[in-house]
């Protein structure tokens, strides 16, 4: 009985100890909210000229345009996410790479993420795409009908790489594929595009011909049913941090190599740490993410979304013969008909620039 007791009492103890922990890490949280809630709680854009501030997992952008969910030549999923925002120089990249993907024979592409309105982390996946200079597009060709929004949320992706090994499955993989994954690098702003080791080793083993484009594709753990495509820090960014150049390679050598050994693939030995997004808050991000979130938004998500309402874009088919600059976009956050005046982020001090 006396044990009995003693055990209820440690019991009680340890119940009051929970108690107290779950509310202390509570208060520190609700103390200083968490920089994904708050970007991700974001509807709409930053009007703003368009400028990405910080890194790729560090940071967020104004002055956004969305992708419609609809185009010509590409389908977005996954609508309830509100992640087709990017920075204009990025949405502009999609559209025209999706009419070249059409040229070269793909039947028009199925986008994925690209960032949220304002940029910054998220309450899920991704732990870049921040800064609106990164998107996801599936390896999935676009079906020949319009997807409805259910097909979208649902329909599931399906990986090129065979189950239980880190190689290609050879009854999935096309020169389709090649031809896309070639495009996309061939754009002078895109700096990587991001796919499954198993993917890059396929292209080191089977592209003949130019290889030079190689250099641009570069493995990552995932990226096995969607490519993931960066490109730089674009002008008039001066708060964006480039990343680090490519090798002047295939990068089918060493690098790769390591891929097909044991110690990428090891289980994480701490598999309930908190990731980055879980403890990042406005401290953690450029000082200028907290004006694009104060920054007024435009006055409707169609004045800013580009491709869809009659809204052309820059390259549309009904575009003067070849202008090797299409200009400006017609439209962006910037343009929008809002007559408030926007506060515009002010530039990082010069010896704050890294
Ligand atoms: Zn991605």
């Amino acid at each position: 009985m006396i044990n009995g007791v003693g055990a209820i009492g440690r019991v009680a103890a340890l119940l009051v100890a929970v108690a107290a922990g779950v509310s202390a890490s509570t208060s520190a949280m609700t103390k200083e909210p968490l920089a994904k809630d708050l970007f991700g709680s974001m509807k709409l854009p930053a009007v703003s000229k368009p400028q990405s501030f910080g890194f790729y997992s560090r940071g967020c952008f104004a002055g956004g345009v969305a992708i419609a969910t609809d185009g010509p030549t590409w389908q977005a999923m996954r609508l309830s996410r509100n992640r087709r925002w990017g920075h204009p120089a990025m949405i502009k990249l999609i559209e025209k790479l999706s009419r070249d993907a059409v040229a070269d024979g793909w039947p028009g592409l199925l986008l994925g993420d690209i960032s949220q309105p304002r940029g910054g982390p998220m309450l899920t996946g991704h732990a870049s795409h921040q800064i609106g200079l990164d998107a996801d597009i599936w390896f999935t060709p676009m079906p020949d009908h319009r997807l409805t929004p259910q097909e979208r949320e649902n329909m599931s992706a399906v990986s090129l790489i065979k189950k239980g090994t880190h190689f290609v499955d050879d009854r999935l993989w096309t020169p389709a594929h090649e031809a896309l994954l070639k495009r996309a690098a061939s754009y002078s702003e895109v700096e990587r595009v991001l796919v499954n080791p198993g993917i890059k080793k396929k292209l080191c083993d089977t592209v003949t011909g130019d290889r030079s484009w190689l250099r641009k594709i570069r493995p990552f753990w995932g990226h096995d049913y969607h490519f993931h495509v960066r490109i730089g820090c674009q002008p008039g960014s001066n708060g964006c941090k480039k990343q680090d150049a490519t090798p002047n390679d295939d990068g089918c050598g060493k690098p790769l190599a390591w891929w097909f050994t044991e110690e990428p693939w090891r289980p994480n030995k701490n598999p309930d740490a908190p990731k980055a997004r879980d403890v990042m808050t406005m401290a953690s991000l450029p000082k200028q993410c907290r004006a694009v979130l104060d920054a007024p938004a435009p006055e409707s998500e169609a004045a800013v979304t580009l491709g869809s309402m009659g809204i052309t874009t820059a390259a549309a088919p009904s575009a003067e013969p070849a202008d090797p600059d299409p200009g400006p976009l017609p439209v962006n956050a910037y343009t929008s008909p809002l007559k408030q005046q926007a506060p515009v982020p002010q530039p990082r001090p010069k010896n704050n620039n890294r």
